[in-house]
């Protein structure tokens, strides 16, 4: 939901493009804003001054909204809540502050003009966006001035908020009547499986990028209901692969398909079925397990939907289909419980209070890689790997030194950049997410170093972990 709020004690407006969820916000940032008024001093708008370290990716929340347009030549990013065809701009001289979630997505802003302003006398024309700031169930539901999500039968009613994985766990089940088990996210590389295993935890544990092949080793994530026990298999994306960690990856993917008891093929609906998603499909008919379609990027609007739909349905048959975006969190609860109901009864496989599988420093590494794929291109991001080589608690901060894998001494160049530029922009961005994992303050060591064609060595690969577990 696009929505404004004002709180008059502290004097600030806040910018939502998302549902503000409690503890979502991983990062902050700065930028220098304007208010737009229209011939009255009321506001009609907002811009906000981002720069060359905010890609499209980045604003895929904010950019769902026909209100909001960003200008690539001048990184402003507007918001224009009413029709005034040529706004008066009231340049703020505190700095805006922007919110961004574990993906890396602009999620909202902050902003606090000179109290002389009297930012509570002009906000009519925001009257029909604004919301209350304590009144977080009464916000109203997508539709009307958000983005356009078209439903599907089976994902119809869904409107309401998806909270698993937050706030207090409730009371278990009797052990009778919990069900448990494994479900597969298989699907072609980027369809948004590792971003749907996020926004179903409420947490992030797996990294995510606009970037192909971003996920490498399964990954699971455990969902606790009172009645159930989810584990979500996160997998590498399914494709041809042309080197041997791909090869790996994909066996990898395609070897959950059999030990699940439910799969889900993650599709992106925005896009037709293509060759890859025909032969993943396949597979996924051959198991025995139940297999539900999940539709994904329903946020995005596309004249063909239904046309797509009808090509994806074909692939099947399916048990069920429903229709999510994983970005902004909608379709999850319907998703949770038509797996739920297909999960076989039996005891919880893992302790409650475990979410994933993947240990603190798999993650930080992980975390780091996440940071060199958002500011590399071409081949530097498939030949990166990170390992960790000291891990010790200090006094005042956790010590991680870690060294980044590359395939080449070109590549090695690039990823330190004139001056060490590119290494300390990807340190500091990594740096502030594994804080934010860890809770604690960090020092981050990184190293680069060339080790020739190592996708291609298994003995490299084995020594990267790049094994079976
Ligand atoms: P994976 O390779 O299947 O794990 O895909 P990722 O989770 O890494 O996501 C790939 C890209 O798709 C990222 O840029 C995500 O931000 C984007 N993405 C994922 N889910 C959605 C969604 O529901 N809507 C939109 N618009 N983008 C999404
Ligand atoms: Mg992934």
């Amino acid at each position: 939901m696009l929505a404004v709020s004002y709180d008059p004690d502290a004097g600030t407006l806040y910018w939502y493009f998302t549902e503000i969820i409690a503890g979502s916000t991983e990062a902050e940032g700065e930028c220098a804003s304007t208010l737009l008024l229209d011939d009255d001093g009321q506001i009609v708008g907002l811009e906000l001054e981002l720069d060359e370290t905010v890609t499209d990716a980045d604003l895929a929340l904010a950019l769902a909204y026909p209100q909001v347009r960003y200008d690539h030549a001048s990184f402003v990013l507007t918001v224009m809540l009413a029709d005034v065809a040529d706004p008066d701009a009231q340049p703020l001289s505190e700095p805006a502050i922007l919110d961004f979630d574990a993906g890396g997505q602009l999620q909202g802003s902050e902003i606090q003009p000179a109290k002389t302003f009297g930012l509570g006398e002009r906000l009519e024309r925001l009257a029909p966006f604004m919301v209350d700031l304590d009144a977080d169930d009464e916000l109203p539901p997508v539709g009307g001035d958000g983005p356009e999500v078209f439903t599907l039968p089976t994902a119809a009613g869904d409107e309401a908020e998806d909270d698993q994985g937050q706030g207090e766990r409730p009371a278990e089940a009797p052990a009778a009547e919990i069900r448990s088990g494994f479900v597969a996210l298989v699907g072609r590389p980027n369809v948004g499986k590792s971003t749907l295993l996020n926004a179903l935890l409420g947490q992030k544990v797996a990294i995510v990028s606009p970037k192909p092949q971003t996920t490498r080793m399964p990954l699971r994530g455990m969902l606790n209901r009172p009645d159930a026990q989810v584990i979500f298999v996160d997998t590498p994306g399914i494709h041809d692969p042309r080197t041997k960690l791909g090869s790996f990856m994909v066996e990898q993917a395609r070897r959950s398909i059999p030990d699940a008891d439910v799969i889900c093929m993650v599709v992106d609906i925005s896009e037709p079925p293509n060759r890859m998603d025909r032969r993943i499909a396949e597979m996924v008919r051959r198991a025995r397990a139940p297999h539900i379609l999940v539709l994904n990027k329903v946020d995005i609007r596309n004249p063909k939907g239904q046309e797509f739909l009808s090509a994806y349905r074909e692939l099947g048959p399916w048990d069920m289909e429903v229709a999510v975006s994983a970005i902004l969190s909608k379709g999850l609860d319907t998703l949770v419980d038509e797996i739920v109901v297909r999960l076989p009864k039996g005891a919880m496989l893992y302790p409650a209070d475990q979410t994933t599988d993947q240990s603190e420093r798999e993650h930080a590494a992980e975390l780091v890689r996440e940071q060199v794929l958002r500011f590399t291109e071409q081949e530097v991001p498939h030949s990166v790997a990170v390992e960790v080589e000291e891990w010790a608690e200090r006094d005042a901060a956790t010590y991680i030194r870690m060294t980044i894998y590359v395939e080449k001494d070109s590549q090695k160049g690039i990823i330190i950049g004139a001056q060490g530029a590119m290494l300390k922009q990807i340190g500091s961005a990594a740096r502030r997410t594994i804080e934010t994992s860890l809770g604690r303050t960090v020092f981050l060591d990184l190293w680069v170093k060339a080790r020739t064609n190592w996708r291609d060595d298994p003995s490299s690969l084995h020594w990267l972990g790049y094994t079976d577990r």
